[in-house]
């Protein structure tokens, strides 16, 4: 009953330029109609949100934004707003991404207030759930996972849950060697399962997608998106050609 996704966030890679190689490139391998049976997107940088919009227009591939401000305008130098991704045809929005808050010091505080205005303003959030390697070497990983989508959902009406898609991206394996064991994955998905049923109940959390990222590949992607609880795959650099994505939508697919 959860439709699969296939998504790739390209951080700061990718001009207008060449994302509308990629849109091109992309659109030409796709078989038609295949979004019927899975949701295709890209993250682009901002400055790419306008190609975005002119070269899948129309297209099996929506897009979205990699961060936004909780706040709709005002003085916030450097920011983007949620009706602007919305005006650029954004259907999504990334939160939480580990990155933001490994070095730009975002807290689940703030991303709870993104959340909010996200889903206030009609864009999908994807949210980011993971565990550090520290956390993880002190057996804190559920708690931690815990706590974040604890944090995040917070305020939110139980059937505006299933409206947030959950990324499962273990902060150590992002931009890693190697992908998190399937054994790891398929417990961490089960576990965020199994929180949101006892906080939300079951309808909701059976209608909750929840995808997997970290140094996916064609390769390991496979058998991850197997596992029970993962409803999709969500990669960086294994996706940063429209045919390595291609690739992933396929197998997911
Ligand atoms: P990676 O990036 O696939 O290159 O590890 C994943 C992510 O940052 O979401």
């Amino acid at each position: 009953m959860r439709k699969p996704m296939a998504g790739t966030g390209w951080k700061m890679n990718h001009t207008a330029a060449e994302t509308a190689d990629y849109a091109e490139r992309l659109k030409a391998i796709l078989a038609p109609g295949i979004a019927d049976s899975l949701d295709i997107f890209v993250l682009p940088p901002f400055t790419a949100l306008h190609a975005a919009q002119r070269h899948f227009a129309g297209s099996s591939v929506a897009y979205g934004g990699q961060n936004m401000h909780w706040d709709l305008y005002g003085a916030w130098t450097g920011e983007i707003s949620a009706p602007m991704l919305v005006e650029a045809g954004c259907r999504y929005v990334e939160l939480a991404h580990s990155e933001r808050l490994a070095h730009f010091g975002e807290t689940y505080e703030l991303v709870r207030r993104k959340l909010d205005a996200a889903l206030a303003e009609g864009l999908t959030p994807i949210l980011c759930l993971g565990e550090t390697g520290e956390d993880k070497r002190q057996g804190r990983t559920v708690t931690v996972l815990a706590e974040q989508l604890a944090t995040a959902l917070t305020g939110q009406p139980a059937e505006r849950v299933p409206e947030v898609v959950l990324a499962y991206e273990p902060r150590w394996a992002i931009g890693a060697a190697a992908a998190a064991s399937p054994g790891h994955v398929a417990a961490c998905h089960t576990a965020l399962r199994t929180l949101l049923t006892e906080r939300y109940g079951e309808d909701v959390a059976d209608r909750t997608r929840i995808i997997h990222g970290g140094s996916v590949t064609p390769e390991n992607g496979e058998e991850l998106i197997r596992l029970p609880d993962v409803d999709g795959l969500f990669v960086g650099r294994a996706a940063w050609s429209p045919e390595g994505f291609a690739r992933i939508v396929d197998i997911v697919h």
